[in-house]
């Protein structure tokens, strides 16, 4: 355990960073690496030669004996192949070694990571490649190396590439923008992510005893308990004892590997809990959240819990998700959303949150499809998660900033020094002011917006590509228009642009409550698209304005767009084929044998009664007998319909095809089959089931 007043010493005690650098690296082999992390400038050989040493000394110090390049395969998962520092002699003996190209570049088998068609044109090889701005740290014995993995032919197989690709775009984007505003000064513009975390903790030994959690991370058959989460009494609740070791003991890991873990709390629904960090440059808070995840399992298993990160494992309790917090800061400190007190700054904030605007409104099809799952698709529109239609909510002072934009009286003067925000509303917006709105898929916060739609399991990777690349798109319009201009031609450009764009795409705006029909019905009548499920959504990841986007600004060729519509696709279909698969099981097997023991026994029951009390009526186990029947003969029918239904996707061959199949074929054939498992399982008494019932496993922790 870290010793509280030890904590500033321990914290990142696991992680090749800054300060081990500083310490271990002659100065000018530091100074390059810090000026391609903080820059992004190509690394030579000599310099990583020379990391590497010091990266090696440092991880044998610390107890690692294995390196592994670690990436992040289109599985959204992560991958690693360890290989040890030892080197033979000859004479039987060992030493440890570590180059600066085995730092560098990895070769590992490509061919079993899922490339979308990539593979087909081009070589199984793949490479990969390290990526120095993100920091390398010690697990399991292990030297981890963030890297980016690619094709033999440059292709991009990871979800790191894409990101990294997308924050350069973004940010050349905003450095020009700034350069046009006057601040020459600024050369870099960084994005930054706060990604909270929702899980759920129970049993292991009950996660261990349903097939339905193993195999598939929800639970695919199950009555609801007598009580759910109506009483509003978790959120935020008293943290039980065993649940705050286990998030005390989580909170130490993620410090020890320098993972800003900040707040913890219980959430609103029965067993549901939440960590957020403080936020990070996007890659690595996108590399911490991964490990986050992981680490979350190990500790839960520790704990004699299993962490489920699905984003609806219960039906009919909140499921969980990943909120991704967003905004973009400049390499002089200026976060661009921050509306802040000092009218010069808030030019640049007011292009940027038109940008964003634009952008979220333009590409919204883009960024319901970043969250898209099998999933997440069960929790967007669900009556606790944002909705599949993506709405802004900026909250009542931005709406004054953004009415006086609207009547074209925002503000005077041009250029740096003379810009002057129409000061009578922006002093007032400070971040406590910012109102709350929960139900908003994209709000605004202060100084930053919040994606709520990722979902609990993904990696936000994908989310933060389309939105950096989004928003890179609407600021290069906008600085080409004003390009040239200056002084009091920058300034009525601008007044107009502004004045324009907000015109043009505030059919997105909405501060209501996001939950209620009444917004679906008019979202609908404002034109915003509602693409409620993966397969409704797919086509437009491959349509016109996607390819146009992606290869405009370098983030994804036409082909890497092509394998990532297709790994999507599959991965939605196995993922529906096998919950399909595993329901079946479960129901013939687990819950039949139910069933069949407790009907026995309530037949044997009313014959005995029958025999020992002539005439007698046995009327309550005759009721639950004859609704067992009635229920378990219906399970029969709708058994078959399912069976049938998933051997027929199964052999669609297209892939939206067999994605829409399962949708709309499949999946409700499962929720049909449910409304009698659970009717029948509500009638069973617990001993009689093999597997943990809803009441079990929500409400026995301690
Ligand atoms: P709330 O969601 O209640 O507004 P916080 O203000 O604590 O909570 O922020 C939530 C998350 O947003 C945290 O992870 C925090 O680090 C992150 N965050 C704060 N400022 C920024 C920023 N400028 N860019 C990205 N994330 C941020
Ligand atoms: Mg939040």
């Amino acid at each position: 355990m870290i010793e509280a007043k030890k904590l500033p010493e321990e914290y990142g005690s696991l992680v090749f960073g800054d300060k081990v650098m500083r310490e271990r690296l002659p100065k000018d082999v530091y100074k390059a690496v810090h000026k391609t992390i903080v820059s992004g400038t190509h690394l030579e050989l000599d310099v990583a030669n020379a990391v590497a040493v010091a990266m090696k000394e440092w991880a044998i110090e610390n107890g690692a004996t294995h390196y592994t390049h670690w990436f992040q395969p289109m599985t959204g998962l992560t991958a690693e192949k360890h290989d040890s520092f030892i080197s033979p002699e000859g004479d039987g003996s060992v030493i440890m070694e570590f180059s600066g190209k085995e730092l560098v570049k990895g070769e590992p088998d490509a061919s079993s990571f899922p490339s979308g068609g990539l593979r087909a044109t081009f070589e199984a090889r793949g490479y990969t490649a390290w990526d120095p701005s993100s920091p390398a740290f010690i697990k399991d014995g292990s030297l981890y190396i963030p890297t980016a993995f690619c094709s033999y032919g440059g292709e991009a197989l990871d979800k790191k590439t894409p990101l990294l690709r997308s924050m350069e775009a973004l940010s050349k984007e905003a450095v020009k923008m700034m350069k046009l505003l006057g601040y020459e000064d600024v050369n870099r513009v960084n994005t930054t992510i706060g990604s909270e975390q929702e899980y759920f903790l129970i049993d292991k030994d009950d996660y261990m005893r349903r097939k339905d959690l193993l195999f598939t991370g929800r639970t695919l058959i199950g009555a609801p308990a007598t009580k759910g989460q109506e009483m509003e009494d978790h959120y935020f609740g008293v943290i039980k004892p065993k649940v705050s070791a286990f998030m005390h003991d989580l909170d130490e890991e993620l410090w020890k590997l320098g993972i800003p873990a900040k707040t913890k709390h219980n959430e609103v629904a029965p067993s549901q809990h939440e960590m957020a960090p403080v936020f990070e440059t996007a890659n690595v808070a996108v590399d911490h959240n991964q490990l986050t995840m992981e680490v979350m399992k190990k500790v839960a298993d520790k704990h004699g819990y299993a962490c489920l990160l699905h984003e609806k494992p219960f039906e009919g309790i909140n499921g969980s998700g990943k909120h991704n917090n967003w905004s973009i800061c400049t390499d002089t400190g200026i976060n661009l959303l921050d509306p802040g007190k000092h009218p010069d700054e808030n030019i640049p904030f007011l292009i940027t949150l038109i940008a964003v605007i634009a952008a979220v409104d333009e590409y919204a099809p883009l960024l319901r499809l970043s969250v898209a799952s099998a999933g997440n698709d069960h929790r967007l529109g669900a009556n606790e998660a944002p909705p599949a239609v993506i709405s802004i909510f900026v909250g009542d002072e931005l709406t004054k900033v953004l009415d006086s934009i609207r009547s074209g009286k925002s503000f005077k003067g041009a250029g740096k020094e003379k810009m002057e925000m129409g000061a009578q509303v922006l002093p007032h917006i400070t971040k406590d002011n910012t109102d709350r709105n929960r139900t908003s898929p994209f709000a605004f916060t202060g100084n930053k917006f919040e994606f709520r739609m990722p979902g609990s399991s993904v990696s936000v990777a994908n989310a933060n590509i389309v939105l950096n690349t989004a928003v890179a798109e609407v600021i290069s319009r906008m600085t080409e228009k004003l390009s040239g201009l200056a002084g009091d031609e920058l300034h009525d450009a601008l007044t107009a642009l502004l004045k324009e764009e907000l015109i043009a795409h505030e059919k997105v705006l909405f501060n209501g409550n996001g939950y209620t029909d009444e917004w679906i019905a008019e979202a609908e009548k404002r034109g915003l698209p509602n693409l409620k499920a993966l397969p409704d959504a797919m086509p437009h990841w491959i349509g016109e304005p996607s390819v146009e986007l992606f290869t405009k600004h370098q983030i994804f060729t036409k082909e890497e767009l092509d394998s990532r519509y297709e790994i999507l696709l599959e991965n939605y279909s196995k993922s529906i084929n096998i919950e399909a698969l595993t329901m079946q099981e479960m129901v013939r097997k687990d819950l039949t044998s139910g069933i069949i023991a407790y009907e026995q026994d309530l037949t044997k029951e009313i014959l005995q009664k029958e025999q020992a009390l002539p005439g007698a009526k046995a009327a309550l186990e005759g009721n639950i007998l004859k609704t067992l029947d009635e229920a378990s003969s219906q399970i029969a029918v709708k058994l078959e319909t399912l069976k049938k239904d998933t051997l027929e996707a199964e052999s669609i061959e297209d892939p939206l095809a067999q994605a829409d199949f399962y949708e709309k074929k499949v999946l409700a054939d499962m929720d049909e089959l449910r409304v009698y498992t659970d009717q029948a399982e509500a009638l069973i008494p617990d001993e009689y089931l093999t597997y943990p019932t809803y009441g079990q496993m929500l409400f026995s922790l301690r």
